[in-house]
């Protein structure tokens, strides 16, 4: 598609005009914002909150891959999946810087297409791209993204929050992601071999769209916020349910009893698992970047949480540190962040 127009040469802008191309229609006001782009660094207040930092280094070749991934896509991601870890500590997105490393191969318009996947990002989320960085790569596409979030004192919810008895919840579906992932790794591999057939995507969009947009759970924070949810603990789900269970409760300090049945799986991901011959329930488990938020509550939230369809409970903390999966028979797993296969349609 891009090969139509004639591509501009990076050389052609200079670093320095490259960035003043990029970054001339992004907003630069904020409330508090005092400098954004186009001084050494950029200056704001944050008036009596406190401020949340995260950052994420995405790499070609290891975290993306080009063949599949459209730009403006991958832009996008790379903002979301930083605005995730914000919200999942309960703050709210306010700044993010960019830097990127560029390989010869990349044009203009190619940028160009990155940062309009930002942008949409920063509009989305009411966030101002306020600085980052530009230089040359000598191996492919380097994106790291800063975000930083503003939280109110006594407010943040950490993954050592946990108590005992607390229900364990999840927003969303899971697994989905990298179901997604699958098929395009699939048709990655199907057109290598002969570009002239058309990838084969019917009945998978949902999958398609999990992996290559992901939606950071903004709406299940505004939810908890507004009917007086108490959370105690809460962690995104980046690296699969597994990961995060196992991350939560080491953090605070207590096990967890999880009902693999209660654990949400969409009909598309069972119908691409069943197609890969992989169990649906270990992509669940083990898959990763649902940016679904796994959160922890007291008991007493129980009636208000199951207001909301999207969230689902899916067991408990407990006090003995076992972190023990329950099957549909009544059998107990222990779960573990890899490698976990006790289901596998092949054992
Ligand atoms: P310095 O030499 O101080 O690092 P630069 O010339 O790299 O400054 O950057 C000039 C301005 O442009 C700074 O405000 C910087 O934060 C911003 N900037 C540089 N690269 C990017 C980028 N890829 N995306 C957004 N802002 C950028
Ligand atoms: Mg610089």
């Amino acid at each position: 598609m891009e090969n139509k127009k004639k591509l501009r040469k990076i050389s052609e802008l200079g670093e320095f005009g490259l960035i003043d191309y990029i970054t001339k229609d992004f907003n630069q006001s904020k409330d508090g914002l005092i400098k954004g782009i186009g001084d050494d660094a950029a200056v704001f207040e944050t008036k009596n909150k406190l401020s949340v930092i995260t950052t994420d280094l995405l790499v070609e070749g290891v975290h993306f891959n080009l063949i599949y991934t459209p730009l403006k896509h991958l832009g996008y991601k790379s903002v979301v999946v930083n605005l995730s870890d914000l919200y999942s500590m309960n703050a709210v997105p306010q700044y993010i810087l960019v830097s990127i490393a560029l390989s010869a191969k990349f044009s203009v318009e190619a940028v160009e297409e990155i940062y309009k996947g930002i942008k949409l990002a920063c509009e989305r989320f009411g966030v101002v791209l306020i600085g980052g960085d530009t230089t040359s790569s000598l191996s492919g596409l380097f994106i790291n993204i800063t975000a930083i979030g503003f939280a109110e004192k006594d407010k943040v919810y950490y993954r050592s929050g946990a108590k005992k008895n607390d229900l364990i919840c999840v927003s969303g579906d899971l697994g989905a992601a990298y179901m997604g992932l699958q098929i395009l790794e699939r048709e990655k591999e199907i057109f290598l071999k002969d570009s002239y057939i058309k990838p084969d995507f019917e009945g998978f969009d949902y999958l398609i769209e999990r992996q290559l947009k992901p939606e950071p759970r903004r709406d299940i924070i505004h939810f908890i916020e507004e009917n007086n949810i108490k959370v105690n603990a809460m962690i995104d789900i980046s690296d699969g349910l597994s990961s995060e269970l196992l991350h939560l409760c080491k953090n605070s300090n207590l096990g967890c009893r999880v009902y693999s049945e209660k654990i949400p799986i969409n009909p598309q991901t069972e119908a691409a698992a069943d197609k890969f011959r992989i169990d649906a329930l270990t992509a669940a488990l083990n898959g990763g970047e649902d940016y679904e938020l796994l959160f922890t509550a007291p008991i007493e939230m129980k009636e208000k949480l199951e207001k909301h369809n999207d969230i689902s409970i899916i067991g408990y903390i407990t006090e003995d540190i076992a972190k023990v999966l329950v099957t549909p028979t009544g059998s107990e797993i222990e779960l573990k962040a890899q490698g976990w296969n006790a289901m596998s349609k092949n054992d």
